[in-house]
């Protein structure tokens, strides 16, 4: 039996996979079992933030292996107040941290936190949790329906939890507070919706706002933290203090894990929340490692220069095929090329596979880029230089 037939039979077919084979990586370069090499311009969908087969990545993981994997959160873990205090120290606020395994996890997690907050802190309980259409929130029964996209809620998965809504814009967000409304979640650059950034301007206002009526903000950064923005946070570039920040993808470079963090640390007591895998040995170790790649990293100057180097390489692509593409969006390395439809789109990603560089599709017909953050000059343009040829075959 080959693999694709053993996939076929054997795993619950949610996923539309692409029957490649791949067999390791280097950086942002993958290899298949027929040798040929491809640019990954997805890191995993924004996971593999150091790069594949990162030698430091994977002896911490190995060390930590062999030493201890898991014990349970009974017990003191030694490396996850460790990536506690590291995510303190990076984030500049006074917080603190709660481990899952997951961007829905960790979500899930920031909206207990908030309902509890809503519990104790008004005098008639407050639940309500406000979202925003294109947002993505992940894949549990309740985050779907914190999701503002219709296609994720699907009637086949109702009845969906009460206390969940989400609006059109920013400014619709304000006339839609009531006194039973708790909080707001946003991301600021929304990824699965189509690679959007907010203004400034509106997340500034929206979070002022916010804190006056003492409604909690949550930011949703499961893809835009980690770095991915160009900051630890992008949270920081916006210039703005959350209440609670939700992190996973890029946490620990592709081991699981997620993360609730917060300055509202009195709210949860022991035995409010809780995970069988979260926040333990194997993945808070590698966290720790990841974020000291990626911190020294950014300290060297060298992720700005990637940047500043991909969005020149992107610029050109848009700009070299007007009759495929309309507008450059996102920030950071999280960006996208809007297409002029879904065909031009799925036709790149097609052509651009079968030329070795993978790209993401995201909302709004649009071309999503996540590489590891750590891609190389040579890289990125030897993986603009292969789309280029498939958007040529298009032309
Ligand atoms: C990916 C993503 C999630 C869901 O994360 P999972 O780990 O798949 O549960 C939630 N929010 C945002 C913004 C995401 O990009």
């Amino acid at each position: 039996m080959d693999f694709e037939t053993m996939d076929k039979t054997y795993v619950l077919q949610t996923y539309a996979r692409n029957y490649v084979n791949f067999k390791h990586g280097v950086n942002a370069t993958l290899f298949d079992d027929k040798g040929k090499d491809y640019i990954d311009f997805t890191s995993g969908i924004g996971v593999v933030s150091v790069g594949h087969g990162n030698q430091r990545l994977a002896d911490a993981i190995s060390d930590q292996a062999r030493h201890l994997i898991h014990t349970s959160n009974i017990y003191l873990i030694e490396p996850q107040a460790k990536l506690a205090k590291k995510i303190h120290e990076l984030t500049g606020f006074d917080v603190a941290v709660f481990f899952g395994n997951s961007g829905a996890e960790a979500n899930e997690g920031a909206i207990k936190l908030a309902r509890k907050y809503g519990e104790k802190k008004f005098a008639k309980k407050r639940y309500k949790v406000l979202t925003l259409e294109h947002s993505f929130h992940g894949r549990t029964i309740t985050t779907v329906k914190a999701t503002g996209q219709e296609k994720f809620q699907q009637s086949a998965f109702a009845p969906y939890p009460e206390g969940f809504s989400y609006k059109k814009a920013i400014e619709d967000l304000y006339q839609s507070i009531d006194d039973e409304t708790v909080a707001v979640m946003i991301e600021l650059v929304q990824g699965e919706g189509g690679v959007k950034a907010f203004p400034k301007e509106d997340i500034q206002a929206l979070a002022k706002f916010l804190k006056e009526k003492e409604i909690l903000l949550i930011v949703d950064e499961v893809q835009t933290g980690i770095f991915r923005s160009g900051e630890f946070l992008a949270t920081s570039l916006y210039e703005i203090e959350p209440d609670i920040i939700t992190l996973a993808k890029g946490l620990a470079g592709g081991v699981p894990i997620g993360a609730v963090v917060t300055k509202h640390k009195d709210i949860f007591e022991a035995g409010d929340h809780g995970s069988t895998f979260g926040g333990n040995f194997l993945s808070t170790r590698a966290g720790l490692e990841a974020l000291s790649i990626l911190d020294e990293y950014k300290q060297s100057g060298m992720l700005d220069e990637a940047l500043i180097y991909f969005d020149g390489k992107l610029k050109a692509l848009a700009c070299a095929f007007p009759e495929l593409f309309t507008t450059v969006e996102g920030l950071g390395m999280m960006r996208g090329i809007r297409c002029k439809n879904d065909d031009i789109l799925a036709s790149i990603i097609k052509k651009g596979f079968e030329n070795g560089v993978l790209v993401l599709k995201a909302g709004q017909s649009t071309l999503r880029f996540l590489p590891p953050l750590t891609i190389s000059k040579e890289e990125i343009d030897e993986g603009f230089k292969r789309l280029e040829n498939a958007c040529q075959m298009l032309g």
